[in-house]
């Protein structure tokens, strides 16, 4: 097979050829090898060999272990966008978090990388018939791939799976097995499936080409991040010696069994040993509390994980109950590069985040790849993640359908146009008709701020999740004509702005008895002095912090003054 690739055995060391087809060391039988390359040539080369590929997965085949781009399979794997986190950043404080958006790939999940590389590898090595267990995506990946490989893939589904993900694994012509279990069950069920036919069995941690395609998640992270900041500074590291590459402060990312973030820190890993970066990131590794055995056993210091007998969450992704080795794995790497932590959330704060990144970014994320910016959130109101840090989450996968959970009821207006509407006019019938469903008065609110970016914020929340008139105020003094105009019945209210502030502007509405009754919330970026909370005391209704707050806070106050 690929002579530029070695397997080493975790448990003894022995280095020996790849073959998809073998599953343990050839000396001591550990299931448990890893990929090795020859860093060194490919450290000095890399860079040379990279203009004039096309930014996708195959683009560091170098560090893959086969032996090339195989365009037969090819779906346009990896080379998914890197998008700034604008608002979501405004609202934490921190102008430098980045979305990894694996929702673009062919199948909608960062699985589509794990899928690609491995049935390329099955296809050099001439399997034409393969199983796994999956919690959804997976499957859906190889199925996808599978099919363009003339690969028969058996698929066995926890029944915890949504009706529509196994449908869309079924189009692709995989058998489909439901097993009505834990999904460490279904992977028994399939491991024994798999031994009794004489099949190859997709091993996740312990399969060589799932862990190496995770790795051009790291890659690909590194050179776009250089495209946004450059080279990283030598005054940046305290060394003396530049890199080409730049590399984050924190990467975030969901785990359920371990793989993603396993494969992931290993491409840091190698990226730092070729000497393309300058330092390893800090890992954000973030379970669902239902099913958190590896938080467990990183908050007590134990290096193996207790496996979760009955998993707690409706998010069935991420319910592996038993982590294994790859759990240690990944904390030796932390511990050796010196970083990182583990961390869980509630499926609530789960569910929530969903909606902060689809109304707040455009990003509709499943609720499995929102647990990362769940994570997030926690860790910054922690103070664990610094202002000016250079943060990568992975949006791993796209919201496929959207839980009735998620949305809840009232979503959508109901417009129904009768018959009768149409007997005389058809034009008059069909505005009467829809004069049903806008004839609301909607609350009338002012936002007043100088900067553009702060009042785009305001808009963003208010718009997306609630019926208001707005009007928008650049001056104080604007403010000041706005709010006489128009009455407003509630003003949204910064404090530092050139000319006439916010103090000011308050002073105005408060001698106008016309203005003076109407409520004020300030949204600052200002430390206030003991005298300037003062001069607001009694005259406002809210104080918010800029940075300090996610749209639902600033709409709870909102909801609370206007009907
Ligand atoms: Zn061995």
């Amino acid at each position: 097979m690929s002579a530029h690739v070695k397997v080493e055995c975790l448990d003894c060391g022995y280095q020996a050829p790849y073959y998809p087809t073998s599953y343990t060391c050839p000396r001591c039988g550990s299931q448990w090898r890893e990929a090795r390359y020859d860093y060194e040539t490919i450290g000095r080369t890399l860079l040379s060999l990279l203009p004039g590929r096309p930014f996708d997965l195959w683009r560091y085949r170098e560090l893959l272990p086969v032996h090339g781009p195989n365009q037969v399979i090819s779906l346009g794997e990896g080379g998914t966008p890197l998008i700034h986190a604008v608002n979501l950043g405004m609202m934490l404080g921190c102008s430098h978090i980045y979305i990894k958006d694996e929702r673009q790939g062919p199948t909608a999940s960062f699985k589509d990388r794990q899928a690609a590389l491995s049935v390329a590898a099955l296809k050099e090595a001439g399997i034409t018939e393969a199983v796994l267990a999956s919690t959804g995506n997976v499957a859906m990946a190889y199925s996808a791939y599978a099919a363009r490989a003339g690969i028969k893939l058996w698929a066995f589904l926890t029944s915890l799976v949504p009706s529509e993900k196994m449908r869309e694994v079924a189009i692709y012509g995989t058998q489909v097995v439901k097993v009505t279990a834990s999904y460490d069950q279904a992977k028994q069920v399939a491991a024994e499936f798999a031994r009794q036919r004489g099949l190859y069995l997709e091993r996740g941690s312990r399969s060589i080409p799932s862990v190496e395609s995770m790795k051009t998640i790291a890659f690909e992270v590194a050179e776009q991040l250089t495209g946004i900041f450059g080279p990283p500074s030598p005054s940046q590291n305290h060394s003396t010696t530049t890199t080409p590459w730049q590399s984050p402060d924190w990467y975030f990312q969901s785990v359920s069994g371990g793989l993603g973030p396993h494969g992931v820190l290993k491409g840091f890993d190698e990226l730092h040993q070729m000497h393309l970066i300058d330092k390893v990131p800090a890992m954000a590794n973030i379970q669902v509390e239902g099913c958190s055995p590896m938080v467990h056993a990183w908050k007590q210091g134990l290096e193996v994980a207790e496996p979760i007998r009955s998993p707690r969450t409706h998010i069935a992704t991420l319910a592996t109950g038993d982590p294994g080795r790859t759990y240690t794995l990944i904390r030796q790497r932390m511990l050796q590069g010196g970083k990182g932590t583990f961390e869980s959330v509630t499926d609530e704060e789960t569910y929530r985040t969903v909606h902060i990144l689809a109304k707040m970014e455009g990003v509709s994320a499943e609720p499995a790849a929102a647990v990362a910016f769940a994570g997030l959130i926690k860790m910054v109101r922690a103070g664990m993640i610094k202002p000016s840090d250079v943060v990568v989450v992975n949006c791993t996968g796209h919201t496929m359908p959207i839980e009735r959970v998620i949305l809840g009821e009232g979503w959508a207006r109901n417009l129904v146009v009768s018959s009768r509407d149409f007997q005389e006019v058809p034009e008059e019938g069909l505005l009467a008709a829809l004069s049903r469903v806008t004839a609301e008065r909607f609350p009338r609110i002012a936002i007043i701020d100088d900067l553009p970016d702060a009042r785009r914020l305001i808009r963003r929340i208010l718009q997306s999740q609630g019926d208001y008139t707005l009007f928008e105020a650049s001056s104080g003094r604007e403010a000041i004509d706005l709010a006489q105009r128009e009455i407003p019945d509630l003003i949204i209210l910064d404090l530092m702005m050139p000319e006439m502030d916010g103090f000011s502007v308050l002073d105005a509405l408060k001698n106008d008895q016309r203005t003076a009754p109407i409520p004020v919330i300030v949204v600052t970026a200002k430390e206030l002095t003991a005298e300037e909370k003062n001069r607001l005391e009694g005259r406002i209704h809210t104080l918010m912090q800029k940075g300090e707050f996610m749209n639902d806070e600033l709409l709870d106050e909102v909801r609370a003054l206007v009907k």
